[in-house]
């Protein structure tokens, strides 16, 4: 890392240290050339991406905002606060790691029904229907087809 007093390119680290309970690395570099120290922190870079609305417009991603989603598909059904959180928690990791600054709100969409779908099909019917009707309702009703049909069987099994 070039000096930030000289522009040297060769500084070397003096102490190197885990703070912040291990998230951070804090380094003390010396610049070869002219002597100075100065300290660098190291952290894992995690960020969420940004948002592309179907609009273009980007907003930042609102965690309370997928809770809430997923909270409004799940009223009243017997899911647990734990499940919950492990889906948002899923959904956010996978976000994370597409390593993408931005991704379209239709990603986000996709991947809470997804998790809903294995969560509770009531849940994933209700927002599948609220969330696909504007852009595909074929695919939609081929899928509660689908549901329905699956539904049959496993009645027809009992
Ligand atoms: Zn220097």
């Amino acid at each position: 890392m070039y000096c930030p007093f000289c522009g040297a390119e060769d500084t070397k680290v003096i102490d190197s240290r885990l703070v912040a309970d291990g998230v951070q690395v804090r380094r003390r570099r010396e610049c070869l050339s002219c002597k100075e120290r100065f300290t660098t922190f190291e952290v894992a870079e995690l960020l969420m991406p940004r948002v592309i609305k179907s609009d273009g417009t980007r907003e930042p991603f609102d965690e309370s905002k997928l809770r809430s989603g997923l909270q409004r598909a799940l009223e009243k059904r017997p899911v647990s606060v734990e499940a919950i959180e492990a889906a948002i928690s899923h959904i956010k990791h996978d976000l994370q790691t597409t390593g993408e600054r931005e991704v379209p709100s239709r990603l986000i969409g996709e991947r809470v029904m997804d998790e809903l779908r294995e969560l509770d099909q009531v849940a994933y019917v209700r927002f599948a229907s609220v969330y696909r009707s504007f852009q595909d309702i074929n695919e939609f009703r081929a899928e509660l087809d689908r549901l329905e049909k699956k539904a049959a069987q496993t009645g027809e099994s009992k």
